[in-house]
């Protein structure tokens, strides 16, 4: 310990709802420790006996559900039903990989290609101990994303969750204890950033990263020392497109919602809107009133929670008003709720610029800018103009014209008529591109970044003497020239000259 603690608030009120130990470079490395030593029987038990004891961490999140819920609303002040959306969403995820898990996890057997007395072998290891770094906007179901697919993999976890919301984090050695595993797969280290720098430089085997482009730059520099593999998973500023076909009810409530959903504080939630010129008007008219209709506040009832901290907010305040400097108008919201000021009103804005930030920086609020354009191709082309490529939302009436748009986007994913839930099915594998970070969280593809293949070669046995071993001499290479004509050219003409080469001498 350093001897340093910190305050967890409440960012409905203020209160102190915990205080917490700052915990420094020898507590995360003696937590590390612990883990490695933990791992070692979880990894032996083998897949599918792994797969049995966590489906049962599903059935502990079904009874504690309430209680998980309370306590990311205590930390995050967001409205009740999004924060049981996260323990559905986590719950979800570990029947997923209790399905998949095990046979994504098998041997794989592998040809021995030009070496036909050859057998090979894939198997996915665990890596060992994970260090999971998280951000304080979902504390519950991004902390389950990293713990999860870990924990089917066979590894053990180390987690350092943000300090403005550690305490759903907490929760989670509890829950896994309650479902049978092993209690010291899963630790938390608390404290600042000192502590995720800490556990970065820990020895861990991979340190999944998700938070600001800014910190992960940091993390991937500090992993570089001591080559410790990274998956980033950053902020992005999300665009959607509202093609002239689209259902603009649809569309409209659709783009209020991911916008909006947690106060926009959401990695993938709707940052700008680029809508066909046509259908403009009516558009952003339906858009307007949907924002005016939602309700803030921190109480029951409410649609739209406080901002985290008063340094979100004033990144928020400080891109209305550059907006509005540039010539923006605000169609709704624009300044904090009069009755309650932790709360910034959802905010639409129109006549908006490329210049503006609030167009070219992630806002991480409730902000909705929104931008006429002349067609489909340029709103694909503004949609592409930003550094950031997490997700992306496409509205039309034509499915297939939206799945065709969807794929000149650069984007890790993108939804056609909808948006949000896409992170929610556990399928997908969820990450971004350029300044949204690389590696992917969830999916069959969490598995893999979550183990390392081991492969393995064996020889059938046969002969004593591999026929291209020293020594060298005339028949190597003609045995080496017929292998390559017989891989190159393939079929009967390529057999022919191996056969050629091997039986008939001459070079
Ligand atoms: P930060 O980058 O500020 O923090 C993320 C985590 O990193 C926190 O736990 C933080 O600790 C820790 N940290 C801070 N400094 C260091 C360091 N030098 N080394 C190691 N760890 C450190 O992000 P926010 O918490 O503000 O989260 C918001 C950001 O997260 C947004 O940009 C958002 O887009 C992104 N995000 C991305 C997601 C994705 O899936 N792509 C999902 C959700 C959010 P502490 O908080 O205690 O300082």
């Amino acid at each position: 310990m350093t001897g340093r603690v910190f305050d967890v608030r409440s960012p409905a009120d203020g209160s102190v709802l915990a205080t917490l130990p700052v915990m420094g470079v020898e507590a995360v490395r003696e937590a590390v420790a612990r883990g490695r030593t933990a791992q070692e029987g979880w990894a032996e038990r083998g897949a599918p006996s792994r797969a049995g004891v966590m489906r049962e961490l599903a059935r502990v999140m079904a009874r504690r559900g309430d209680e998980i819920a309370d306590t990311i609303r205590a930390e995050t002040g967001k409205p009740r039903v999004e924060a049981l959306a996260e323990v559905v969403v986590s719950a979800d995820l570990v029947r997923y990989y209790a399905r998949v898990a095990p046979r994504h996890l098998r041997t794989r057997r592998v040809g021995g290609g030009w070496l036909l007395s050859k057998a090979g072998w894939v198997d996915r290891d665990p890596l060992g101990v994970v260090g999971g770094i998280t951000p304080w906007n979902y504390p519950f179901v991004l902390v389950m994303d990293c713990v999860t697919p870990a924990l089917f993999a066979g590894n053990a976890v180390v987690l350092k969750p943000s300090e403005l919301s550690p305490l759903s984090a907490l929760l989670v050695p509890d829950l896994v204890d309650e479902a049978g595993v092993p209690r010291e797969l899963v630790q938390v280290v608390t404290g600042d950033g000192s502590t995720g720098e800490a556990l970065v430089e820990s020895g861990v085997d991979r340190v999944v990263f998700t938070g600001s482009t800014a910190t992960g730059r940091r993390v991937m520099s500090a992993a570089a020392r001591t080559l410790t593999p990274v998956t980033l998973e950053l902020g992005g500023k999300d665009p959607a497109i509202v093609l002239e076909d689209a259902d603009l009810e649809r569309a409209a409530r659709g783009v209020v919602f991911g916008g909006f959903f947690n106060s926009g504080q959401t990695c993938i939630s709707v940052e700008r809107v680029y809508v066909v010129r046509e259908v403009y008007e009516p558009f952003v008219a339906r858009v307007a009133e949907l924002a005016r209709a939602l309700r803030p506040g921190s109480g029951a009832g409410a649609d739209v929670g406080p901002m985290i901290s008063p340094a979100q907010m004033e990144v928020v305040e400080g891109q209305v008003a550059d907006a509005l400097a540039r010539g923006a108008r605000v169609l709704s919201g624009g300044t904090r709720s009069g009755a309650d000021p932790g709360i910034f009103l959802p905010t639409v804005l129109v006549d908006v610029q490329d210049a503006m930030v609030v167009m070219s920086e992630e806002s991480f609020g409730p902000l909705l800018p929104i931008l006429a354009v002349a067609d489909e191709a340029e709103a694909v082309a503004r949609a592409n103009a930003s550094p950031y490529g997490l997700f992306a939302s496409v509205w039309t009436g034509d499915r297939r014209r939206g799945l065709r748009v969807a794929r000149q986007l650069r984007a890790g994913g993108v939804s056609v008529n909808d948006v949000l839930s896409h992170y929610s099915v556990p399928g997908l594998p969820m990450g971004g591109v350029g300044a949204s970070g690389f590696g992917r969280r969830r999916g069959l593809e969490a598995l893999d970044e979550m183990t390392r293949s081991r492969t393995l070669l064996a020889d059938r046995g046969g002969v004593r003497r591999e026929p291209y071993w020293f020594p060298y001499s005339p028949s190597s290479e003609r045995l080496m020239k017929g292998a390559l004509e017989w891989r190159g050219l393939g079929g009967v003409a390529g057999t022919a000259a191996l056969l050629r080469r091997v039986l008939g001498g001459g070079n």
